[in-house]
């Protein structure tokens, strides 16, 4: 986890309210676009915020939560988004976040809108018990004004939450409408067993890296960078190691030969230009309850200082407003992959612009997480495993191809070679082959936009026309908007 940036020096003349930036942000798109104002302003606020506080009883005695949950656009439904536990949070985020999810599940052609919670509190300062009467309640609270059910509001995992309090939810949820057949599609990120998805866990590391490999491949994007194609041997500094952070890093180092030359958590960075292996650096922080101190690295007890370290692809995966314009010119990658929301200010932005930095922009990067959501959501509706009905017709349309084959060239497979051939997908392959066309078809939209329309000038601005585009075609299909 990464730090909030004081207020002081330059970034005291940025505004780092979360909503204003994501604001400017669609503003500066608005700008490329030629939408009528009403249709852009529908688009742009938040529509509802559900907003709660209630008493639990903890063992030091009662104390009262606060928690939201913002529903940013219910131009497709359900609403979609995560649901964050953390000290900090405040409706002005959950508003923020909510927005940033309509345009990421529009980028990646997941059709919800977009939505977020969020819950006052600090997760590691209380047992598991209070947790659970936490999430029970807050769900009830959902429950009663409507702002969660499999086709109206699917919240997931997010900051601070996991697999652990979806089941939670999951439960309390069915306990109150017992006769619900879909009530498992009332959350996504659940445990397997509960109903869940493989490859949901690694679902938003798995995006960023198959985001980072696609824009290592295009030329125009690789002469920006003034870098090399391909992934082997790049250097990489990840900010943060909690879930993203760690399957980015992981994945990265172990099946594209990446260098991970910077890795920093709330408490410090660690730096080794020779490479950290992030699975050693993994149980390393198991044994101490810190990264810092791990064998061979240079430990620096400032997490931003993970910004500064000099690699080819700069991966934030923390909280928002980490690059800012207090410290955006230390920035040394030449890739920016926005993995965690609102990494950025705008502030931040120009100058990383002013260098050539290539940016790939959170609303696209980080959106695996809810496209193997959506794979998961659809998975409970329709009560089936993936393949179940065709799986035998596949085998045997496979079977008849290859005899058909070994007929027409006379000569017999390899009995490896066979099975290879005839080889049908796992949940698993399936999740993934799936998550990697979506964000390598989202790439190429983006990068289309960028490259070649006028008045677009840089990546986030690309994917934020792309997503005004499809919002804005979605309202007019409703009839609502000329
Ligand atoms: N919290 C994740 C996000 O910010 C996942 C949301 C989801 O799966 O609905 O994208």
């Amino acid at each position: 986890m990464a730090v909030k940036p004081k207020k002081a020096g330059a970034a005291q003349q940025e505004d780092l309210n979360f909503n204003h930036i994501v604001s400017q942000q669609f503003d500066r798109a608005a700008e490329a676009l030629e939408s009528p104002k009403a249709l852009l302003t529908q688009i742009k606020v938040c529509n509802n915020l559900f907003s709660v506080q209630f008493p639990v009883k903890t063992k030091n005695g009662l104390m009262v939560v606060k928690g939201w949950r913002a529903e940013h656009s219910h131009h497709k439904k359900p609403l979609k988004g995560g649901i964050r536990y953390d000290e900090h949070v405040n409706a002005d985020e959950v508003m923020a976040l909510a927005a940033l999810m309509t345009y990421k599940c529009a980028i990646v052609n997941v059709p919800f809108g977009g939505s977020k919670g969020g819950i006052q509190i600090n997760p590691r300062a209380h047992s598991e018990d209070t947790m659970e009467r936490i999430t029970r309640r807050f769900t009830f609270e959902l429950a009663s004004k409507n702002f969660i059910g499999p086709g109206i509001n699917v919240p997931a995992p997010d900051m601070g939450t996991g697999e652990r309090e979806m089941s939670w939810i999951a439960d309390a949820f069915s306990a109150l409408t017992p006769t619900g057949i879909d009530n498992l599609a009332c959350v996504t990120g659940k445990p397997i067993s509960q109903g869940g998805i493989q490859g949901r866990r690694e679902a938003t590391g798995r995006g960023v890296q198959y985001g980072i490999r696609e824009a290592m491949q295009d030329k125009k994007a690789l002469k920006q960078m003034g870098l090399t194609a391909g992934l082997a041997g790049k250097t990489v500094a990840v900010q943060g190691f909690g879930n993203v952070g760690y399957h980015a890093a992981t994945l990265l180092h172990d099946e594209d030969g990446c260098t991970i030359v910077g890795l920093s958590e709330w408490d410090g960075t660690i730096v080794n230009p020779k490479g950290l292996n992030p699975h050693k650096v993994a149980e390393w922080r198991t044994e101490h309850g810190t990264i810092l101190g791990f064998p061979g690295a240079k430990s620096i007890k400032n997490p931003l200082a993970v910004l500064e370290v000099e690699c080819d692809i700069l991966v934030p995966a923390a909280l928002e407003n980490q690059i800012t314009m207090a410290n955006a010119d230390k920035v040394k990658c030449r890739l920016l992959a926005e993995a965690a929301n609102g990494p950025t200010t705008p502030g931040g932005e120009a100058i990383l612009l002013k260098k050539d930095i290539y940016i790939l922009p959170d609303i696209f990067l980080n959106a695996g997480g809810v496209v193997v959501s959506y794979f998961e959501w659809t998975k409970n509706l329709t009560h089936m495993r993936f393949g179940r009905m065709e799986k035998r017709m596949r085998e045997l349309d496979q079977r008849l191809l290859l005899d058909g084959i070994e007929h027409m060239i006379d000569r017999k497979f390899e009995a490896r070679l066979r099975e290879q051939l005839s080889h049908q997908m796992s949940e698993l392959e399936l999740v993934r082959s799936g998550l990697e066309d979506t964000m390598v078809t989202a790439y190429q939209e983006i990068r289309d936009i960028f490259f070649k329309r006028k008045k677009v000038t840089d990546m986030r601005t690309a994917a934020f026309v792309c997503a005004i585009q499809k919002v804005a075609a979605s309202y007019r299909s409703l009839g609502i908007f000329p």
